[in-house]
């Protein structure tokens, strides 16, 4: 059988505990001290932090985050390679996020870009999945039902676990949410998009 119009889906693990250690460090700074996130976070009702909105210079402020637009824009450039893509991503944005307890944050795709993707960088137990969607769901008028042990790519929903170190990319109009965790602990990750 042929496969046709795949989704791909980019997995590496950036196993460099002294990396993830200096990131964790710096997002739970910022979630302390940047008072224009965290009053951006809490009028949106985010449960925890996000520099979403209020700092676009990461990587100029902090060599950790300088060391990860490195890695990230490697990976990217190998992706694009998978996807027999001429150009060459440019990271064009990346923020951090410190999901408290049942925060979630509803399905989306990452507008004006060409590929999306996030860091794990701490995961405590109970953290919510990341759910990806198929894209072609909303033509299925009459789609039968997938049986709920149907392999991977033929399923129209997947849940991916956080683990840390874990560094997902994928296109940008694929639409995903984070789905409501039950942890105790800070869920502590950073986003981005390519342009
Ligand atoms: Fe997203």
């Amino acid at each position: 059988m042929k496969q046709l119009f795949v989704t791909p889906l980019f997995e590496a693990r950036l196993a460099d505990p002294a990396l993830l250690g200096a990131l964790a460090h710096s997002i739970r700074t910022l979630a302390a001290d940047e008072s224009a996130g965290r009053r951006w976070s809490r009028d949106h009702g985010y449960k925890g932090y996000t520099s979403y909105a209020s700092l676009d210079d990461l990587d100029r402020r902090d060599p950790a985050f300088a060391e990860l637009k490195r890695l990230l824009t490697r990976h990217a450039a190998e992706f694009a390679r998978s996807l027999a893509w001429s150009v060459r991503p440019r990271l064009d944005s990346l923020w951090v996020n410190l999901i408290k307890g049942d925060g979630h944050h509803s399905a989306h795709i990452h507008p004006h870009s060409i590929l999306s993707g996030t860091l794990y960088v701490e995961t405590p137990p109970g953290s919510g999945p990341i759910r990806f969607e198929d894209p072609r769901l909303p033509m299925m008028m009459a789609a039968p039902q997938r049986a709920p042990d149907a392999p991977e790519e033929l399923r129209q929903f997947v849940d991916i676990t956080p683990e840390p170190g874990l560094l997902l990319l994928w296109e940008s109009w694929l639409r995903h949410e984070v789905r409501p965790g039950r942890a105790r602990g800070e869920r502590l990750g950073v986003s981005f998009n390519f342009a």
